[in-house]
This record gives structure tokens, sequence and C-alpha cells, in this order.
């Protein structure tokens, strides 16, 4: 488009040139030169460093659970080195959850975890190859797993947003607290401050995917108020924590703002069918919102939806392949200017298992086939951003 212009006003030019006062053709030309010599503007200005301003290639790393502790830093931090760095990864999610040494809550820490020490040698690693650290740690929902609470609601049994269903039906089994409890957030939040400290973070990720329970008939405080209030309830107070006070970038996923009967993304939980969807309506537009689809779609429209609605978007794929290339091309089709780039999850469970099978360990008991999937598709993706960038869009 801008190129058409361009060819246009230089033909009206030397059309012009014979005609009238070359004094003002030479001022119009000046003028088109100073026009054409402003950067566009980057949907992340404002940001703080970026170490890639046009860009955010990012790769989420689990190191919660299973994949939490010391043991998967090593691959990792070969990875970075060998891998994310040649390849121009800028950007890491580290989901660490509750495995941290926490000493504001010392019953919070699970029995595996990485210490302030870890975390901070982890971010200088990066800081060697410009890649920037955003920790994550899941907020609201998430909370159980199967049969196993997190430990903020074996320790704060309080804190639970007490589910409808009965117990063993399958959305029961990923718990939430309540964000209406008068308390929560005190704890929360110091948890968060502290990764912010441990990471020099200047972004944050709070999760907030597949939030199944809210605004429950069993809670007092919740009962007389829709979802979605409940939900933007939550985020906002994030919000002003992290963005008001502390002059962070938040981010979350997607999936609770998205309503099932307006997206064909079939009948997983990356749309909503528990009211949550009005919510984006409620929130800051300063959110980054990960918008992860994990199958092949022709059209990925909620990519365009959070840009309409006046938020940056960061598309984020895993395992598929042609699912991470359809995304990131029709990703960077229908960039309005609030795509930030890609974002690609691996969801290994192996510590380090992801980054071993990156940089080539083939050991059964380290690497899965999950994630050898994981790194074929993060492979295909850097080669489509690579394929991508060198059109115009
Ligand atoms: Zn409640």
């Amino acid at each position: 488009m801008m190129r058409s212009i361009i060819k246009s006003v230089a033909r009206w030019l030397v059309a012009c040139a014979g005609q009238i006062d070359r004094r003002f053709v030479l001022i119009l030309g000046m003028l088109m030169v100073s026009v054409l010599t402003v950067a566009p503007v980057s949907p992340l200005q404002g940001l703080g460093a970026e170490p890639n301003p046009t860009e955010w290639r990012g790769v989420h790393i689990m190191a919660w659970g299973l994949a939490g502790g010391p043991e998967g830093l090593i691959p990792l931090k070969e990875a970075i080195t060998k891998v994310f760095h040649p390849m121009g990864v800028n950007v890491i999610v580290f989901e660490v959850g509750y495995n941290f040494d926490y000493r504001s809550h010392l019953e919070l820490r699970q029995t595996k975890f990485i210490t302030k020490k870890d975390a901070q040698d982890l971010v200088e690693h990066c800081r060697q190859y410009g890649i920037r650290v955003i920790p994550q740690f899941n907020c609201l929902g998430h909370q159980s797993w199967r049969n196993t609470l997190y430990p903020l609601l074996t320790q704060y049994r309080e804190f639970e947003e007490p589910p409808e269903a009965p117990p063993g039906q399958r959305w029961t089994e990923l718990r939430s607290w309540c964000p209406l409890h008068p308390e929560v957030n005190g704890v929360v939040f110091s948890l968060i401050d502290e990764l912010i400290e441990a990471f020099s973070a200047d972004a944050f990720h709070v999760g907030m995917d597949e939030v199944l329970v809210i605004a429950s008939k069993n809670c007092e405080r919740c009962r007389d108020k829709s979802p979605a209030e409940v939900f933007a309830k939550a985020v906002n107070d994030l919000h002003q924590h992290l963005v008001k006070e502390r002059n962070l970038t938040m981010l979350m996923w997607g999936d609770r703002l998205l309503d099932a009967e307006m997206f064909p993304y079939g009948k997983g939980w990356e749309t909503s069918r528990n009211g949550t969807a009005p919510a984006i309506d409620m929130i800051p537009k300063d959110i980054v919102i990960c918008d992860w689809h994990y199958g092949k779609h022709q059209e990925y429209p909620s990519v365009r939806y959070f840009q309409e609605k006046g938020f940056r978007v960061w598309p984020a794929g895993w395992n598929n392949v042609d699912a991470v290339r359809s995304l990131i091309r029709y990703s960077r089709q229908n960039n309005m200017g609030g795509v930030v780039g890609y974002l690609a999850t691996t969801w290994v469970l192996e510590p380090g298992g992801f980054c071993w099978a990156l940089v080539g360990e083939r050991h059964p008991a380290l690497v899965s086939q999950r994630a050898l999937d994981a790194a074929q598709a993060f492979h295909a993706a850097m080669e489509e951003l690579n394929a991508s960038a060198d059109q115009p869009h």
C-alpha cells in the first residue's frame, strides 16, 4: 500500500517538474523523504528495552510440577546458546508456578524448586544473548491437576472457589481460587513480587487459562455475580498490582475472553463456555493477550478480534507443524499493528526434556516423543517466521 502511494507521488512529481516552480517540487520531495524515514510505530514501543524491536520470538518453557526444579536449567542454558540465540529467539516465558524457593511463604513452595540465585543466573545467561525472561505464575485457575491440589489451596483451604459439580467430573479437576476472598491477593502478590525481583522482570505472565470453576453458586461471595464480572475483577486486581503499581507489562492467556459460540475452534478449552467472555470489555487494553491455538485451521479470527478490541496479541502454537505454520501465516497476514510476534509453547513434563530434544539428546528417559514433536514444531515455526519476514505483509 505504502509503496504504491510513494510510486504515485513520485510519478506526479516527475510530471510536475517541467511545469511548475522547481523550488516547490524540491520542498515537496524533501517532505516526502522525511515521511518515509520516520520509522513505523512498533506495537512494542513503551515496553522498555527490547532485544529486537520488531518481533517477539518467544518460547514458553514449563518449569513447574514434574518439570520443576534446577535440573532443567542445564539443558535450557545449552539450548539458549546453541539453538534459541542462533534462531533469533528473544523472549522466554518461564512458567515456574510454585516450584520456586519462596521466602515470604515457605509453606507454598513445592518439593522441587529453583532458588533466587538460579533465577538470576538464568537471567544473566539470557542477557548475554539478548533474551528477555518473562516469569509466569498461573493465577486464578489451574490450582490443581486431577486429584492433586497445589500448595495455595492445600495450605489455604478457605481460598478455594467451591465447585458446583460433584467430585470426579472432569471440569472440577481444574480448581480455582476465589478472587473475591479478601486475603487471597495479599498472599499471591507476595509470591509474584518475589518472582519479579528474582528474574529482574519487566513483564509478567499471569496465566489465567482454562478457568473452569468461577462464580460458583456455592460461593457466598460470588453467587450473585456473573462469571465475566468475577473474571474481570481478578484480571483488574492483577493489572492494578503489576502495571499500575509496579510498571510491568502484563500478559495472560486469551481463551476465557473468547466466546465458544463466536469462534470455530472446536470443543476444547481454547474458547469459553462458562460465561467469562464478556470480560473482554471490562479489562485494560494494555494487557498482551497470548492467543493459543494448537489445531490447524484456515483462519484464526481471534487474532483479529483481540486487535479490534484494542489489545496486542501474541499468537501461540504448540506441536503440530502444519498448525504452527498456518497460525503464523494467518497472524502475519492479519497483523493490524497489534501482533507482537509468535510464542512457541512446549508442554513437556520431563525437566529440560524439550531443551534436551533441541540440542540432540535422544535418551528416552530424558526425551519423550512429546518433546521431539514440540522441538520439530519449534523448528518449523522459526523457519516460517523467517520465510514470512521476507514477504511483504
Ligand atoms: Zn467466590
